[in-house]
């Protein structure tokens, strides 16, 4: 079972920021910032490393909800970070593509 497929499909309850037919994005459970909002597809990719050129839409969409959202959250101008893990050593600890959309205070480097 995949922890976030299960969330795409709502059998995982999670506070959702925006969903449509291909994306959706939830409010992640443990917040490293004041706004802190994860963004995946509905299409389980386990990261970007197993992304291809099928996905070059389903990828620029993802980037269409992330600005979309950081203007809804109100950290368009102040800024915002979009970061995604990839394996073992960048600590990814779901194996389902997202990007985490954080901002909402000055980031360091670590956070
Ligand atoms: P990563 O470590 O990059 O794989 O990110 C996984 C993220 O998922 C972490 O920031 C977790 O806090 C978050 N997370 C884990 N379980 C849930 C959940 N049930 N609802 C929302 N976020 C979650």
């Amino acid at each position: 079972m995949c922890l976030f497929c299960e969330i795409a499909k709502g059998t995982i309850p999670s506070k959702i920021a925006f969903q449509d037919e291909t994306v959706v994005a939830f409010h992640d459970i443990a917040p490293q910032a004041p706004v802190h909002v994860l963004i995946i597809p509905r299409k389980h990719i386990e990261s970007a490393q197993a992304l291809t050129m099928e996905d070059n839409d389903l990828l620029c969409h993802m980037f269409e909800v992330a600005r979309k959202l950081a203007a809804e959250l109100g950290v368009a101008d102040s800024g915002y970070r979009l970061i995604t893990n990839i394996g073992k050593d960048a600590g990814q600890s779901v194996a389902h593509l997202h990007l985490h959309l954080i901002g909402g205070k000055t980031l360091n480097w670590n956070n």
